[in-house]
């Protein structure tokens, strides 16, 4: 009776990880797409011959061998290693917090006298920092949160820092060695030619249709296929039942400039509160760019409303609850699955979406 085995709502990663997949496995596919084109926000586009992270920067990172082996089967990576800088009042620093940042904002020049300094700094903090304020002064100390946290932290989440979750900061390393690698993971790495390609081929032998809201014409779409996968905002799904969920989002501001080199780095951090945007990215540097101009992005924060695109989850206690009882329906609806950042409603990396994604179906 159903034309198809799986309907995959949103062709981002988890959407095309799962029609990869189950294409393989000889299942019939369909993938709606609410955007007119593939990739969800890993989407690259080619613009004076330069990849353009048209969704804000992206860098493949994990630990997990076999996430990186199934990666690696749909482009070849470079050895891009992400060393953001920030930039505070003009001051540059390094990041992630290492002892790079530590000498030049303390003069300390051994891991001890930067260990003595944030214990100084931190000695107010009880043992369980309640948010990410507490738990990033006993981090790296005052001076580091002040400068370089407290103000990139209110524009990123539009929040005070007493009110955010402590595991936000927890995702940046802080490291005694004078090491500016932004990340610890084993692996890491840009897709030379961009994201957008990795999507194409995973969706080779899936059709597809472009531009379709799916909750438009959930009926019609619901009859095509046995199984739903859902990728969309889970709130959405449910038509806000419980309320909307909260998100952050972001506008960037893109321009081409006539210039070689514009910033010197791929990601520059503005930690001040003054200046409106969070980062610029000069997309070029990603892939070790030789063009002769340059495309740059500034990324503004923005808090979410219903005719915006969501980009980050806001995991606090409030949106957690409100998203556990979204998740009780979910898990009611027969035939339906619910994957990905916005399905999961988790500030997801890439390699956890994929590794959920490769969950599911071994679970199926
Ligand atoms: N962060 C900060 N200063 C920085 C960079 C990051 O305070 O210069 C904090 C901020 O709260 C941010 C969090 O660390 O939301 C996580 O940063 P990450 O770079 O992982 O964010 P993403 O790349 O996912 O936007």
């Amino acid at each position: 009776m159903n034309k198809f085995d799986y309907l995959i709502v949103g062709a981002g990663l988890f959407g095309c990880v799962f029609a990869s997949e189950m294409t393989s496995r000889g299942k019939k596919c369909l993938v709606i797409e609410k955007r007119s084109h593939i990739g969800g926000n890993i989407y690259t586009e080619n613009i004076e011959n330069i990849n353009v992270h048209k969704y804000g920067a992206h860098i493949f990172h994990t630990s997990n061998k076999k996430i990186w082996d199934y990666i690696n089967r749909f482009a070849d990576f470079n050895n891009f290693i992400n060393s953001p800088l920030a930039n505070y009042k003009g001051e540059i620093y390094n990041l992630p917090f290492n002892m790079n940042t530590f000498n030049k904002m303390w003069g300390a020049v051994t891991p001890d006298e930067a260990k003595e300094k944030i214990r100084e700094q931190s000695s107010q903090i009880g043992e369980y920092p309640k948010n990410l304020e507490e738990m990033a002064i006993s981090l790296v100390g005052r001076d580091i949160y002040e400068k370089l946290i407290e103000g990139y932290t209110e524009k990123q989440w539009g929040r005070s820092c007493k009110e955010l979750p402590a595991f936000i900061i927890k995702r940046l390393p802080v490291r005694f060695q004078y090491d500016n690698n932004y990340f610890n993971d084993t692996y890491q790495g840009i897709p030379i030619g961009g994201y957008t390609q990795i999507c194409e081929k995973m969706l080779e032998g899936t059709k597809i249709y472009l531009s379709v809201d799916y909750l438009d014409q959930k009926e019609h779409f619901d009859s095509l296929a046995k199984t739903v996968v859902y990728t969309g905002a889970i709130d959405r799904y449910f038509y806000y039942c419980y309320g909307p969920l909260q998100y952050r989002s972001i506008r960037f501001e893109n321009k081409i400039l006539n210039t070689d080199n514009f910033q010197g780095n791929a990601v520059i951090n503005y930690t001040h509160r003054d200046i409106p945007y969070t980062r610029s990215i000069e997309h070029k540097h990603f892939e070790f760019g030789k063009q002769e101009k340059t495309v740059i992005s500034y990324e503004y924060s923005d808090e979410w409303n219903i005719d915006k695109e969501p980009y980050y989850p806001i995991n606090d206690t409030y949106n957690n609850e409100v998203y556990t009882k979204y998740s009780y329906l979910a898990a009611k609806e027969i035939n339906v699955i619910f994957g990905g950042r916005l399905g999961s409603y988790k500030y997801y990396d890439m390699d956890k979406v994929i590794e959920s994604a490769l969950n599911v179906i071994a679970r199926l």
